[in-house]
């Protein structure tokens, strides 16, 4: 799978792309992620990405022509290639990061990991020109809260989507039994050495099936203490 990032900051990307699961992925040649500096898809000196809203306001806006012309560039190669017959045709979306935006959930996730080709744009300042929704396929949230920036909300969709592409992870029952995988559903409680941890005068101990071996009753344990949001 391809992400393409269009954002004015592309070096935040490469410190958390570049450790743990996300490197491997891409070691392994599962995932390719790049991040484009918006700027260099402008045409003046300075390099302008924003200018002032319409009808005045506080903040500046990303204008939309870098923008369009950010993601033509980036579809251009494949369309090409489409047409010649030379690959079949992509499964891509544009997304705009956005407050305003669908809710980002693990469903979704799973709907998008089976895409060939996404492509994320983040917005900064008081947003983007509202024109650039013409030219996307969705806009995300990834709450209800106002971030400074899309990349934070481009980095939690590429994180959630990587770990569910075939391959990345280890042992594919990671996911399939792990909290959200159905609606609603959380994940039962986990422990680990040692059985018994002292914190000050209590003694905290381990549930004595997960340390019994019997593999039935564990799993009964498990199903039991699964915990539900709704
Ligand atoms: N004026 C906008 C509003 O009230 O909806 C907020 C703009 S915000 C300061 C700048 C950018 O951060 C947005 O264009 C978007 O790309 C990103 N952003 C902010 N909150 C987000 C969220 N909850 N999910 C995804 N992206 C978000």
């Amino acid at each position: 799978m391809l992400i393409n990032i269009i954002t004015i900051f592309p070096d935040i990307f490469n410190s958390y792309f570049g450790e743990s699961i996300i490197q491997r992925a891409q070691d392994k040649k599962l995932l390719r992620l790049e991040a484009h500096d918006l700027r260099s898809f402008t045409h003046d000196k300075h390099h302008t990405v924003d200018d002032t809203p319409y009808g005045g306001g506080a903040g500046m806006l990303l204008k939309v022509e870098p923008i369009y012309e950010a993601v033509q560039s980036l579809t251009k190669t494949s369309a090409l290639q489409t047409i010649k017959n030379i690959i079949k045709p992509k499964r891509r979306k544009v997304v705009l990061l956005s407050a305003k935006g669908k809710t980002w959930t693990q469903a979704l996730a799973r709907e998008y990991s089976k895409l060939d080709e996404l492509i994320l744009i983040c917005g900064r300042y008081e947003g983007v020109d509202e024109r650039v929704l013409s030219f996307v396929d969705e806009e995300i949230s990834i709450g209800d809260y106002v971030l400074t920036g899309g990349e934070l909300g481009a980095m939690v969709m590429v994180d959630s989507i990587a770990r569910l592409l075939p391959g990345v992870l280890g042992n594919e029952a990671s996911y399939e039994d792990e909290s959200h995988s159905e609606l609603g559903v959380l994940e039962y409680p986990h422990y680990t050495k040692p059985p018994v941890f002292k914190m000050g005068n209590k003694e905290l101990t381990v549930p004595e099936v997960l340390v019994s071996g019997n593999h039935q009753a564990i799993a009964d344990w498990r199903q039991q203490h699964k915990n539900f949001k709704f």
